[in-house]
């Protein structure tokens, strides 16, 4: 599953929920006129959705029936950028709004994710009890398991 940006970010733009996601999945590509979720990256925790000051982020199952096409908008942002970066259009302007500091794999992403919440948290950024729900996803995909006991 993944959160999916529809239509009311068109032309709004204020990266509010860029601010927020804590594993810098939403990206704002040049020459495009909204931003976008990118569906393998997110994480389902659900810290963009209050901030989008006109309503336009949603869970994948409650994407309003006149913009479901925004779940494959979303996806196909994704694609038709990669295309354009083998290509080779130019340096990377295309670059993602998110500055992610170590760029590769997934897994270093996630790690990364987990370093920005827990600063968060001792910043007071984060309360301890939200922090938890952003990092269980995390770690599960780091593969770390949390159990009781
Ligand atoms: S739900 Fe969480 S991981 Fe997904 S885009 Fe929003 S803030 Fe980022
Ligand atoms: S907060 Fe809402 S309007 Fe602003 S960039 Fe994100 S999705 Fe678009």
């Amino acid at each position: 599953m993944a959160y999916v940006i529809a239509e009311p970010c068109v032309d709004v733009k204020d990266t509010a929920c860029v601010a927020v996601c804590p594993v810098d999945c939403i990206y704002e590509f040049d020459g495009e006129n909204m931003l976008y979720i990118q569906p393998e990256e997110c994480i389902d925790c659900d810290a963009c959705r209050p901030e989008c000051p006109v309503e336009a982020i949603f869970p994948l199952a409650e994407v309003p029936a006149q913009w479901q096409s925004y779940i494959a908008i979303n996806a196909e942002a994704f694609e038709r950028h990669s295309v354009e970066a083998a290509a080779g259009d130019d340096e990377s302007d295309d670059a993602a709004a998110p500055a992610a500091p170590g760029g590769g794999g997934a897994s270093s992403a996630e790690i990364e994710a987990v370093k920005n919440v827990l600063v968060d948290v001792q910043g007071k950024a984060v309360a301890p009890d939200a922090a938890l729900e952003l990092l269980m996803p995390l770690l599960e995909k780091c593969g770390v398991t949390i159990t009781d006991g």
